[in-house]
């Protein structure tokens, strides 16, 4: 066995899949970095320059904390914005800091061109097989396309679980499980058993439920540590949750550029990077599919996002539908989260007794 011990950042539930990548697809060991917590965020905020968005924070803690737990080796990915930086940032930094570790920048990789991920798996792995590592990437991918599938599901019925904690219980176990698959045939297996589970949970939903449409950015949307658990919070108070944005769906299911942009065209007629011209397609599709209310997630500093903002309060006015917009930084306290998700509670609540 080699000396390799790769990492990437804590992100929501995608790291099951990273695992796989870099264990079956590389012949790599793969080192978790420990859940985000508080420490996380404390040691990212403390090294990283001060006006930079959340997400980079969170990512250079999670390496700090992946590096006291093994790591020699770390990747970073890019993105439609600012992410495409990270990783050279983050890399200078923890060199700064006298870490001795290879940084591995995915962000260098183009999707349109397949081959330049196997130039950069090389980096992490000089010998490996190709074969291997095309196989492992296929089952990772669709790992993460029914890792999405079911917390869509969870979303839309777990504030109305009947034996309270059943839907996290379930969802730890589920993957748990992913973590030991070997193929696409046990993965299929796998999904194919949790989605069965995860539909026997006994639930009791009413007839007419608040609804809402959760919009935003990329990482604070899907990250539940960043965003202060708020899709919880909403379950707690019985609440369906629409979100769209996810790993498969931004990356593999999305429309193309063009598409969103006829469909956006009365809004915002440019592109305006990262997740914006998504923010702003599902907004509209939320607000005529019959939701109750749109929330607005985004990470401080977030450009992208906050460009979306003026629009998004115009769609609120258009389709008459209530929208509230959280921003988090290392300072958002909970407390405060609540009571603004208690005062729209009650405004959609409100708004639906009106429209009975
Ligand atoms: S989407 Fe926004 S918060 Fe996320 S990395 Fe890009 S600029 Fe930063």
């Amino acid at each position: 066995m080699n000396n390799i011990k790769v990492n990437f950042p804590r992100w929501a539930s995608y790291n099951v899949a990273v695992e796989h990548l870099i264990r079956d697809g590389l012949d790599c060991e793969y080192v978790y970095g420990p859940p985000i917590t508080k420490r996380t965020l404390e040691l990212g905020s403390k090294y990283a320059p001060d006006y930079v968005c959340t997400p980079f924070k969170y990512n250079l803690g999670s390496y700090i904390e992946a590096i006291e737990n093994g790591a020699n080796t770390l990747i970073q990915i890019g993105g439609a914005c600012r992410l495409n930086y990270y990783g050279e940032v983050h890399e200078q930094i923890l060199k700064d800091l006298g870490y001795n570790v290879k940084f591995v920048n995915m962000a260098n990789a183009k999707l349109a061109k397949p081959l330049t991920f196997y130039d950069e798996f090389k980096k992490i792995n000089p010998n490996l097989n190709l074969a291997k590592i095309t196989q492992a990437t296929l089952v990772a991918v669709k790992m993460v396309d029914y890792l999405d599938k079911i917390e869509d599901y969870i979303r839309e019925n777990v504030g109305f679980e009947v034996v309270e904690g059943s839907f996290d219980n379930l969802h730890k176990e589920f993957l748990e499980d992913l973590r030991h698959v070997k193929d696409k045939k046990e993965l299929n297996v796998i999904y194919k058993l949790y989605l069965r589970k995860f539909k026997n949970l006994e639930i009791n939903k009413p007839k007419n439920p608040l609804k809402v449409g959760i919009i935003g950015e990329y990482y604070t949307i899907m990250d539940d540590y960043s965003n202060h658990f708020i899709e919880k919070e909403l379950a707690k108070k019985g609440i369906i949750v629409k979100r769209w944005m996810n790993l498969s769906n931004s990356i593999f299911h999305n429309e193309k550029e063009e598409e969103v942009k006829k469909k956006i065209r009365k809004y915002a007629k440019f592109n305006m990077g990262a997740t914006a011209m998504f923010t702003i397609q599902k907004a509209i599709e939320y607000a005529k599919d019959g939701c109750d209310g749109l929330i607005h997630l985004k990470s401080f500093g977030c450009t992208p996002e906050i460009d979306t903002m003026p629009v998004l309060q115009r769609i609120s006015e258009d389709y008459k539908i209530p929208i509230i917009y959280f921003s988090f930084d290392t300072q958002t306290s909970d407390v405060g989260i609540n009571t603004r998700i208690e005062a729209f509670y009650d405004m959609m609540m409100m708004r639906k007794e009106k429209v009975k």
